[in-house]
């Protein structure tokens, strides 16, 4: 892997978005309804565009975006522009860097999620018989160009998914801005920039996450949980909001945080629209369950489990849960 190519200044924001002069193209099919103009030009470089589903984040699609490699006789020397949301990106890029040992590759995310997390840090997947991103590898992107104006026309509840893993780094470091995760509006461009530097600078620390990186895990253990126990009807965003109000639960319980931090880190989570849905769903289960269940998923059910805790406002730490709690 290309370790350099995680340093915060691969990372272009960009006021006018201009078209690439070589190489190849795939982008989120849904883009070219919106952006015709910037994507179907009479002198364009061939495009693949794929839909972004994650039942279709699998081998199949893989092998459309190797046939299309194979047919435009796509070199290593050669770049493949990647434009969409999380999906797009960790499918097409493991296409590339798996397609002749890895071709050059520049990401231009679509979404908010995929700007602030999705493509930075070189993480990229597709899922395999029902477990989600099991077969990947680490591949940064030597370029990573963040075009704001691609998320006027990206649904609120996409955009709120976005927003919570932006709330998840606010509550993982206390140098970041705040953050308003009220309502759908779009946040600043500074502000975009500064949150992909921001987990742009903990991969670069932690290549293969295998320490500080995880802390990026943060409110997915019990999210995941939810996630799984919803059958998937609840947004990955939501479910790690949800999962970070179940972590500060059970940080309070094992005395890892006062009642006092409690109440500060609660009063940044209580703005967060979370569907009642999911609220509903959260109240109907207790920390011990939702532990079993974090357990069953990580197939260590008679092991302490790593969980991401808060042990202070904005300060966490990886920390072993006994399975007797
Ligand atoms: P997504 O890619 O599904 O995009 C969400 C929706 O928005 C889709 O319907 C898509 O077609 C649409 N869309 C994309 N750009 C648009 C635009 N500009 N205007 C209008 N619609 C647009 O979802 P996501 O939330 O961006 O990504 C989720 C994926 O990201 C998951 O598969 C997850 O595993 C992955 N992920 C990867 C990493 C990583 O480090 N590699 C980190 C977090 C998440």
């Amino acid at each position: 892997m290309h370790e350099h190519y995680l340093e915060p200044d691969r990372i272009r924001l960009v006021e006018n978005l201009s078209y690439p002069d070589s190489g190849l193209i795939i982008a989120d099919a849904i883009l070219k309804q919106h952006y015709r103009d910037f994507f179907e030009r009479n002198d364009g470089l061939p495009t693949l565009y794929m839909p972004a589903s994650e039942k279709s984040k699998n081998h199949r699609s893989l092998a459309i975006i190797y046939t299309f490699f194979t047919k435009q006789n796509l070199k290593r020397s050669d770049t493949v522009h990647i434009y969409g949301g999380g999906i797009i990106c960790d499918l097409a890029a493991y296409g590339v860097a798996t397609f002749k040992r890895g071709c050059r590759l520049k990401l231009y995310p679509t979404t908010l999620l995929a700007m602030v997390d999705a493509a930075i840090g070189g993480k990229c997947a597709v899922n395999y018989q029902g477990f989600k991103n099991q077969i990947g590898t680490f591949y940064p992107a030597e370029e990573i160009t963040i075009y704001p104006p691609f998320l006027q026309t990206l649904k609120p509840i996409e955009l709120r998914q976005g927003k919570a893993e932006m709330l998840k780094c606010f509550y993982i470091s206390e140098q970041l801005s705040d953050i308003d995760t009220s309502d759908s509006s779009i946040p600043g461009v500074s502000q975009i920039l500064e949150y992909a530097k921001f987990k742009m600078d903990i991969c670069a620390q932690d290549p293969h996450d295998q320490g500080i990186r995880r802390t990026l895990n943060f409110g997915h253990t019990f999210g995941h949980v939810l996630e799984r126990l919803s059958g998937y009807r609840f947004k990955h965003g939501d479910s790690v909001i949800a999962g970070i109000s179940a972590a500060i639960d059970l940080s309070l319980k094992l005395g890892l945080i006062d009642s006092e931090v409690d109440e500060l880190s609660r009063k940044n989570l209580s703005s967060y629209p979370l569907p009642a849905a999911i609220d509903r769903f959260l109240s109907k289960l207790s920390i011990p369950d939702i532990l079993s269940e974090a357990r069953q998923d990580k197939k260590n059910s008679g092991s302490a489990l790593k969980m991401v805790l808060p042990i202070g406002y904005r300060k966490v730490a990886i920390r072993d849960v006994s399975p007797t709690l």
